[in-house]
């Protein structure tokens, strides 16, 4: 995706790769062995030598255990792009292969590393068209806040136990702070206490901080509560991206947050970090149709069979000027030629026919429908300077 290739490069962030799958148990230490994720959607299996190993459902596990086995030092800027793959009913929006594109901002505790996450997750929808994204944002707090938490959370949701959904009664033992995002006990989780009314005071201080980081940015966020995300490795922030141009029922188009015990959780030494994920398949639904389809600077039409081979090579040698330009291969008439353009969202169209005798080609603005004629060799400064 290169908005967000641009993007990750703008902002510091190297490419790393990781492979597809990866041994189970790095699944099950990080994200959690009792998340719906881990639990119910792993395309797990054995390879030949009886090791248990899973297609990967995220990559920030992988991330974070290739920082570690790299020798973990310092700060590590990593940007990624690929297939996730999840055991899901599909549906819109929700595929069991699904591609997403994310940074990790590792080694770094400050919430400014927070909100530079959040805002490379923020603008990458607005530069694909979607401008009207809003962050919902919340803490859950750090481990130690988490004790009380969890405890009251547990005997609120034993004394409605009748109430819950098989899921959540298990749950409710095992990680009762992931009933808080079960849609099916949505009616009991309403009245349920939340993280953020039990944060310790760095918690506090730091989502505030992530808060009024945003703000100065301007970019729009909103408190929400019972949003805890469904993977274990979370502390402090959460966050995910809604946008009114998205309103399938899977309505996230991207999401992440904090996750300073993840590094010890998969036996390494202490390292906070914090990183987000964008979910391209459902971007793309969410796109303006005019931005989801690719574009060219330039289509070049041939009057007639006898100019077809030099538009190929005005084409070559405009691609070779770093435009972006494209022709019909298939000998056409220039009234499909000018059909193709439209359709593959040219923004101009050159015409070659008889005025390539004097070095000359027509070319079109096909926004205004402005004609005129230029030197062959100035259509590279003319598509610049429009
Ligand atoms: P998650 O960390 O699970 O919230 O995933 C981050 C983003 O990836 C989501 O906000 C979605 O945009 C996308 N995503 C997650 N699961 C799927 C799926 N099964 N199909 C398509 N997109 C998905």
């Amino acid at each position: 995706m290169r908005a967000f290739d641009d993007l990750a490069e703008r902002f510091g962030y190297g490419l790393v790769i990781t492979p597809l799958f990866e041994s189970t148990e790095l699944f099950s230490r990080g994200v959690g062995a009792d998340t719906e994720v881990v639990e119910k959607q792993m395309y797990t299996f054995d390879d030949k030598g009886g090791r248990a190993v899973a297609l990967r459902p995220e990559a920030t596990a992988s991330v974070v255990r290739a920082y570690l086995q790299a020798g973990a030092q310092g700060v590590f800027k990593g940007a990624y792009s690929g297939p996730m793959f999840r055991y899901e009913q599909p549906q819109a929006g929700r595929r069991r292969q699904f591609h997403q594109v994310g940074v990790e901002y590792i080694g770094e505790p400050s919430a400014d590393a927070d909100v530079e996450v959040i805002e490379i997750g923020f603008r990458l929808l607005e530069a694909v068209g979607i401008t009207d994204a809003t962050v919902l944002l919340n803490s859950i707090g750090d481990p130690e806040d988490r004790v009380a938490y969890r405890d009251l959370l547990t005997d609120f949701l034993t004394e409605r136990s009748d109430r819950l959904s098989p899921d959540a009664r298990r749950r409710m033992v095992t990680n009762p702070l992931r009933v808080l995002d079960s849609k099916a006990d949505a009616a009991v989780v309403a009245e349920a206490p939340v993280p953020a009314d039990h944060l310790g005071p760095a918690a506090a201080e730091h989502i505030a901080a992530v808060r009024s980081g945003l703000d100065a940015i301007g970019i729009p966020h909103r408190e929400e509560p019972r949003l805890v995300r469904g993977l274990d490795y979370y502390n402090r922030t959460v966050f995910e991206y809604q946008s009114a141009s998205y309103q399938a029922a899977q309505a996230a188009l991207g999401g992440g947050g904090r996750y300073d015990p993840l590094a010890g959780m998969l036996g390494g030494a202490e390292t906070p970090g914090v990183g987000v994920a964008m979910g391209v398949d459902r971007i793309v639904l969410a796109m303006p149709a005019a931005e989801a389809r690719s574009s060219l600077d330039l289509f070049v039409v041939a009057a007639d069979t006898a100019h077809r081979a030099t538009a190929l090579g005005l084409v070559r040698a405009l691609r070779t000027a770093g435009v972006s330009a494209d022709l019909d291969l298939g000998g056409k008439s220039v009234k499909a030629q000018f059909r193709a353009a439209d359709r593959r969202g040219a923004s101009a169209v050159a015409v070659v026919g008889e005025e390539w005798a004097s070095g000359r080609v027509t070319v079109k603005d096909l926004k205004s429908g402005a004609e005129s004629s230029v030197e062959a060799r100035e259509v590279a400064a003319w598509i610049r300077r429009r």
